[in-house]
């Protein structure tokens, strides 16, 4: 198609003012401010612009029709730019602690710690008794020693901040003995050598990749070394011929030579698990018994809170950390700390598996899961057959969960799936559908169908997952 031919209709094309004083532009210019639409109606007139030139826009050309395009593009557009940030998201993943969609979900009370104590002015540094300034984190520090029986606690931005703070201040300019099974990556940007660097600690690995013995690391004790280093291998694990000290000769080994032991919990767990199946995750209070010098664990893996870096241990080593330049650097703000309060109070009130949705999530019984998934279905079925729906089909499949967050990579708890197909749609446009609703619904696809595991779903939100199958007819 030549230039010539096209290249008059650019006089169609609405000036930016135009667009500006349409009702469309003028209802999206209320929730996004003047700035921001006057720029989104440039660039849609610009793409339509190009689209002319390339000669793709295949309905007739008029002044109207190209104004009634670029309403449904800023419509299109301003839609896209509601969805973008931070948004509530339904999990029907299975995967109870899911990085991606924002770790721990918070229980009731820490939510409402937060709306009704922190979110405005509160008493995050100020005493109440004296009308003096009062300690940050004095609270969470001390239900931390009394959960897990450490002598201190402080808490910081995460756990890969405390992992190189521990490292930083206790290490620099020194050595650090680590096991070679133990150097691990965390999730692409936490790996234990590039920390190590960048705390200014040498790095001396011992063992091999799946044996160490005590002597390997007593081999590698010279004046320079400051830190004996555990890491948990959080998602991973080497089986088979294997060989670890424990705890608490490596305690003995540390002491005997003045050392510090340190380790590097990842999500940890503040009681036993095993009951419900969970056996690998270190018990903070056992390491402590068992005598490491300074434990560090997440506050939104299996502790079910908020993003935070928790350092339990020996008072005199926790001291040194609060005093160290870099612990402001690194520190908590107050809505964590409302959040952490909250949560830790549970524990001590011993309800957590009522509360604490991460628990409730990991104790949810098999039977239970598979009445729950058996009452959707039902009811499902029911919403179908009275709109009449005929084209969506559901069944009950056995799966399995997953702790996630880089935990307990051999945990999977049995689950009930319901499992959904669509006549007219693929499993990959229903997944798609149901993502982009609002509340966007999050599933996993397999064998070309949609799977919904119940068990990270809160039993609110199934009435709205019930409701939008309904309307994929
Ligand atoms: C998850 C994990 C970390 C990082 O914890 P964040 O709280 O995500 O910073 C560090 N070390 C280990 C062993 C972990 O499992």
């Amino acid at each position: 198609m030549s230039e010539k031919k096209h290249s008059g209709v650019f006089r169609y094309l609405p000036p930016i003012d135009e667009v500006l004083r349409t009702a469309t532009a003028q209802d999206l210019a209320e929730k996004f401010g003047t700035a921001f639409l006057t720029e989104l109606a440039r660039k849609t007139v610009e793409n339509l612009r190009e689209e002319l030139r390339l000669n793709k826009v295949e309905s007739e050309i008029s002044r109207e029709i190209l104004l009634a395009k670029v309403e449904d593009c800023l419509q299109i557009e301003a839609e896209k730019e509601n969805r973008r940030g931070v948004k509530k998201v339904i999990n029907a993943t299975g995967v109870i602690i899911h990085t991606n969609l924002g770790r721990a979900p918070l229980a009731e009370k820490a939510i409402r710690a937060v709306v009704e104590e922190s979110s405005r002015y509160c008493t995050l540094e100020y005493d109440l008794e004296t009308g003096k300034r009062g300690k940050r984190g004095g609270k969470v520090e001390q239900l931390l020693c009394e959960l897990t029986g450490a002598e201190s606690a402080i808490v910081v931005n995460n756990c890969a901040a405390a992992t190189f703070f521990v490292l930083s201040a206790l290490a620099s300019g020194g050595e650090t003995v680590i096991s070679r099974g133990e150097m691990v990556e965390i999730g692409g940007d936490f790996r234990i050598p590039d920390v190590m660097q960048q705390a200014g600690t040498k790095l001396v690995e011992v063992g091999t990749t799946n044996r160490t013995k005590l002597r390997d690391f007593a081999n590698a004790i010279n004046e320079n070394t400051r830190i004996l280093l555990r890491v948990h291998p959080s998602n991973f694990r080497i089986v088979g011929f294997t060989e670890m000290p424990n705890l608490a000769e490596l305690a003995n080994l540390a002491h005997e030579k003045d050392l510090i032991l340190f380790e590097d919990a990842g999500s940890g767990a503040l009681f036993d698990f095993a009951e419900y199946g969970l056996t690998d995750e270190p018990i903070i209070s056992v390491s402590i018994k068992q005598g490491v010098d300074i434990v560090a664990f997440s506050g939104d893996k299996l502790l079910g809170a908020c993003q935070s870096g928790i350092i339990a241990g020996k008072a005199e080593l926790i001291e040194k950390l609060r005093k160290h330049p870099l612990y402001r650097a690194l520190r908590l703000d107050k809505i964590a700390y409302s959040i952490l309060e909250a949560t830790l109070e549970i524990y001590r009130n011993g309800t957590q598996f009522a509360e604490i949705p991460v628990l409730q999530a990991i104790s949810m019984t098999e039977k239970e899961i598979e009445k729950r998934a058996q009452d959707f279905v039902r009811r499902l079925n029911l919403k179908l057959r009275q709109s009449k729906i005929e084209n969506l089909k559901s069944k009950i499949t056995e799966g399995v969960s997953a702790i996630g967050g880089g935990s307990a990579p051999n945990f999977h708890p049995k689950t009930t799936l319901i499992s959904i197909a669509h006549e007219k749609f693929s499993a990959v446009e229903l997944e798609e559908k149901l993502r982009s609703a609002n509340p966007p619904v999050i599933t996993r696809i397999y064998e070309n169908r949609v799977m919904f595991d119940l068990r990270t779903v809160f039993t609110e939100e199934e009435e709205i997952i019930l409701n939008l199958l309904t309307a994929f007819s």
